[in-house]
């Protein structure tokens, strides 16, 4: 059997025309951008190309784009950069329980260096309203950062309206759209972005690349100094393999949106009726239609996310699980306690994330073979249906939510 990988939220196949266009610049064009003679001019020309081409897929001018090291490094320079340029307009910030722990980490960093936090709660559909938004915003505040999409759960914030919230407000607007850019169509004026956080890795460019769109005029310090380069923003000689591909990957998919949304969207559509439909005691976590067109995410009650994956690759079928077995203790996704699931049903939890090699076959495979995976785990499970004394899908709220770092 053909292995199946359904974990496109975690990391997407780099596209063989991104590797190809890559390897010239390690191969032929492999100069420093800074030299000025014939081997930096190519470089130099390559990564303005892929600027030009990561602005064009976000509706941005080339000089509003700063590459970084991930998307990772992009949400710190975001949240650490905004801080310090503007700490003498206040210290206060405003975030949301469901992001990335590239933003809750490092918001959690600068509150340990006086910065104040507001951390916004989510419905039970994980989605953040944009009235509260505006009752947290302070004389004080100088930065909103809320996810354009969840990466566990899919749900699509209402980003838009968020953002016309903190322009009428004079306040910078953040969104960390790792999951989206590539995916749906994104225009930063339109979405009222100061700033845009992005990795090649999740549009099937390669890994360790991203970038920071920086609205003309807005300040940031940077995190990373030397030599100057990104206009002050980002000192390193760039990786310009990485950014070739990066580009090329926005390139394509521009290309390609309209047809992927439809691709993954059906198979979305099939994984989340089928599974609903053959495995009781299921539920879909995330909005049911505000939601990523890939993503498909439950709870799956009585038994381990972790023990699923494990069965599940022991067939070939790549998936994910939110909660994660780190040093030996057990810990329940942030995502899924934040909208108001009870610890033992969000150890139950899977993300199905497809892209654009998944077919159909795919899918019908899956959901052939994971009906007996649930049944098996279910006989073995010490936490069966009778035991369980607490309502579904989990009325009872989340005891010890504090985060643990690891
Ligand atoms: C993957 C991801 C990141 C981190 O990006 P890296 O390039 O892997 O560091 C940040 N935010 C979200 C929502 C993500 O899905």
């Amino acid at each position: 059997m053909e292995p199946i990988y359904f974990d496109h939220a975690a990391t997407t196949p780099p596209r063989p025309e991104v590797v190809e266009a890559m390897l010239t610049y390690y191969r032929e064009h492999w100069g420093n951008p800074s030299s000025l003679h014939w081997s930096g001019r190519a470089a130099r020309e390559a990564m303005d190309r892929g600027r030009e081409q990561v602005a064009a897929l976000l509706g941005a001018l080339p000089e509003e784009i700063v590459f970084t090291g991930s998307g990772t490094e992009a949400d710190n320079q975001a949240l650490i950069g905004i801080s310090i340029a503007h700490e003498k307009k206040g210290d206060h910030i405003v975030t949301s329980t469901i992001e990335h722990h590239a933003i809750l980490h490092t918001a959690q960093f600068l509150e340990k260096r006086g910065i104040k936090v507001t951390y916004l709660p989510v419905d039970s559909s994980g989605m953040v309203d944009p009235d509260a938004v505006r009752k947290a915003i302070t004389d004080k505040t100088i930065l909103v950062s809320i996810m354009h999409a969840n990466n566990e759960i899919g749900s699509l914030q209402p980003v838009r309206d968020i953002g016309t919230i903190c322009r009428e407000r004079e306040v910078l607007f953040h969104t960390d759209a790792v999951q989206t850019v590539g995916h749906l169509p994104i225009n930063v004026r339109e979405m009222n972005a100061d700033l845009l956080s992005l990795s090649a890795h999740k549009l099937y460019g390669p890994k360790g690349v991203g970038a920071l769109f920086v609205r003309k005029g807005v300040r940031v310090s940077p995190l990373i100094h030397g030599g100057g380069h990104e206009r002050g923003r980002r000192s390193s000689t760039e990786n310009v393999p990485g950014i070739v591909g990066l580009g090329e990957a926005a390139r394509l998919a521009a290309e390609d949106m309209e047809w992927e949304l439809q691709h993954n969207s059906g198979l979305r559509d099939r994984l989340i009726e089928g599974l609903l439909d053959r495995v009781p005691d299921s539920m879909l976590t995330g909005h049911p239609t505000q939601r990523l067109p890939n993503n498909a995410s439950f709870c799956i009650r009585y038994i381990e996310g972790e023990s699923m994956l494990l069965n599940l690759d022991f067939e070939g079928i790549a998936v994910s699980s939110g909660s994660a077995c780190t040093s030996g203790s057990l810990e329940a996704s942030h995502v899924l306690l934040a909208i108001g699931l009870a610890h033992d049903v969000a150890h139950g939890s899977l993300r199905i994330s497809v892209g654009r090699g998944n077919t159909v076959e795919e899918v019908d495979r899956f959901l052939e073979v994971f009906p007996p995976i649930v049944e098996k785990l279910r006989s073995m499970s010490p936490i069966s249906a009778a035991q369980s004394a607490d309502d579904w899908p989990g009325t009872e709220h989340a005891h010890g939510s504090e985060q643990h770092e690891h």
